[in-house]
């Protein structure tokens, strides 16, 4: 297979800071490229630093934006040694801390990097704290999201308008918003579509627009094209449930070959026993379906060990 992949010339840890840093006003924290084949967030951020500056939006709060994985966005891969997304465990954190920098992996140094901009950020109490981590997926679909930490996360994913997937997070452990809602900050991830698809950035940007206005860091009138950007969004997810629960992962071992059958995409509704993907060494053996319900985030790179998500029932069985 050809190696297609284009990464990004120069990706700055901080993409962009804008607001005061006082601690009675609000902030948004804003990640992307956590994982470096997804590179739509950092494009997206850009276009909304760059807006911000035009047209002189008054700040009501601070914003910071975040790169994630500095070399695989570069490299145009989705990690170097590991998943900077499953890093997050506060054992790992605590490891991490105690052990020596000389020893860190390429996403050690990059989490360690991560560590030090967020506790700049955030060692001052603040009224209010609003995490979004932007990113993308491998096969194509509608945009949703996954929120974890304290009840205000829902309020600010449905801000968004787009399907929440709930039980995400007792799947899949070690993110980046189970960490920072373990602290007590609304977050929220969103899954903008496909990695390299245009409408990706566009959503990423939506996203990023509304979520300031959700944490108050900027008033609704003083976005320009708000009611566009929303709906934009909510065009992007049309037809799909607001909410819906995630009851499986089929998890790969290490170095396991493994091949979703070409065609299938987010949200695709299955039936139990489907023929969903091929595994094994010369991919002899089939996956099938377990139950019927509603398939996401199929697996079509080549690296991490989460084969595809089915959600229980699916959107159009009411
Ligand atoms: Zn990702």
């Amino acid at each position: 297979m050809g190696d297609q992949r284009k990464g990004l010339a120069d990706v700055e840890r901080v993409l962009g800071t804008v607001g005061e840093a006082h601690s009675d006003a609000p902030i948004l924290i804003v990640t992307a490229g956590i994982h470096g084949n997804e590179p739509a967030g950092v494009h997206a951020l850009r276009r909304v630093f760059a807006e911000l500056a035009q047209h002189r939006v008054p700040m009501q709060g601070r914003f910071v934006a975040l790169s994630g994985n500095r070399t695989g966005l570069t490299r145009g891969v989705r990690f170097v040694d590991e998943d900077l997304n499953r890093v997050w465990s506060a054992a790992r954190i605590d490891e991490l801390r105690r052990g020596d920098t000389r020893a860190d992996d390429s996403e050690q140094r990059e989490q360690r990097e991560i560590l030090a901009v967020l506790e700049r950020e955030l060692h001052v109490p603040r009224r209010s704290i609003t995490h979004l981590d932007l990113h993308s997926t491998s096969g194509v679909g509608p945009p949703f999201t996954v929120i974890a930490g304290p009840d205000s996360s829902r309020d600010a994913a449905n801000a968004l308008g787009v399907t929440l997937l709930l039980g995400l997070e007792s799947i899949i452990e070690g993110t980046l918003i189970e960490y920072l809602g373990s602290l007590g900050y609304t977050t929220v991830l969103i899954e903008g579509g496909q990695n390299d698809a245009a409408a990706t950035i566009d959503h990423h940007e939506s996203a990023v627009w509304l979520m300031l206005v959700q944490s108050g860091v900027v008033r609704e009138a003083d976005v320009p094209r708000f009611a566009e950007l929303k709906e934009r969004l909510l065009r992007g997810a049309e037809g799909l449930p607001s909410e819906l629960e995630i009851a499986y992962c089929h998890r790969l071992e290490p170095e396991e070959q493994f091949r979703m059958l070409p065609g299938y995409s987010n949200f695709d509704p299955v039936v139990e026993g489907q023929l969903l993907a091929r595994s094994g060494p010369h991919l002899e053996h089939e996956v099938r379906a377990p139950w019927t319900g509603t398939l996401l985030m199929p697996r079509y790179q080549g690296q991490g060990l989460d084969g595809f998500f089915l959600g229980r029932g699916t959107q159009r069985a009411g």
